[in-house]
């Protein structure tokens, strides 16, 4: 217990002594340390630009693409220049816009393979990649590599199939992701989290584009049943 609290101590100081040394040292105002806590807006403190990839993953109606627009609409407030891609696969409401479930639209640019991606998002701040479960193998390597040269990607995609089973590429695209975010729908027979886009057809096949006519979430429980 002793040794627990003094380890506690040393580790306390230690923050603390690290905190009084950004902020005098380097003369880091305090506000800004802050503002480095929050994973998606550090501060590139040697002047060279990094990037990184960002998934947002989830089961059908748990707002990813509502995720995926609130964080490229930031960009874009900040100035800074971004381009968003989605399969062509993915022509469920419109053509060339990423569109959520509440019809809150951004525009973007279907492509037929992931290599088109490295090819038309050259000298752009942020890439947005929406419906990444539809991406061939090459996705998560063309994601890496526009990280390698100084981009954020934000990917945006389902991780599950209607079976509970991973989706296409995005096991690989989790692993290789810097920053994570899962989020969840609501079960609609029990009201508690659902991970599952339960198939209300019996029409088998992983890949079945549909909405509310042909999917609902549900809880892993009430999926089994
Ligand atoms: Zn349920």
């Amino acid at each position: 217990m002793a040794a627990f609290l003094v380890f506690e101590i040393i580790i306390f100081y230690n923050v603390k002594y690290y905190k009084i040394f950004e902020c005098f040292a380097k003369n880091i105002p305090k506000f800004l340390l802050i503002i480095m806590n929050d994973m998606f807006i550090e501060p590139n403190i040697s002047g060279e630009r990094r990037g990184w990839i960002e998934v947002i993953c989830g089961s059908m109606f748990s707002g990813k693409t509502e995720e995926l627009i609130r964080r490229l609409k930031r960009v874009k407030i900040a100035n800074l220049s971004v381009e968003i891609f989605k399969p062509t696969i993915d022509v469920r409401y419109d053509e060339t816009k990423v569109v959520s479930h509440d019809a809150n639209a951004i525009q973007s640019t279907p492509v037929e393979s992931s290599q088109q991606i490295l090819l038309m998002a050259n000298n752009v701040d942020v890439v947005g990649i929406d419906e990444a479960q539809f991406f061939d193998a090459e996705i998560a390597n063309v994601c890496e590599t526009l990280a390698m040269k100084g981009m954020r990607v934000i990917v945006a995609g389902l991780d599950m199939d209607y079976l509970g089973n991973p989706f296409g590429q995005m096991p690989n695209l989790l692993a290789k992701a810097d920053y994570i975010t899962k989020l969840h729908a609501i079960c609609v027979k029990c009201g508690h989290i659902a991970n599952i886009s339960y198939r209300k057809t019996s029409q088998e096949g992983q890949v079945l584009v549909g909405e509310k006519d042909i999917y609902e979430p549900r809880c892993r429980v009430c999926a089994a049943k």
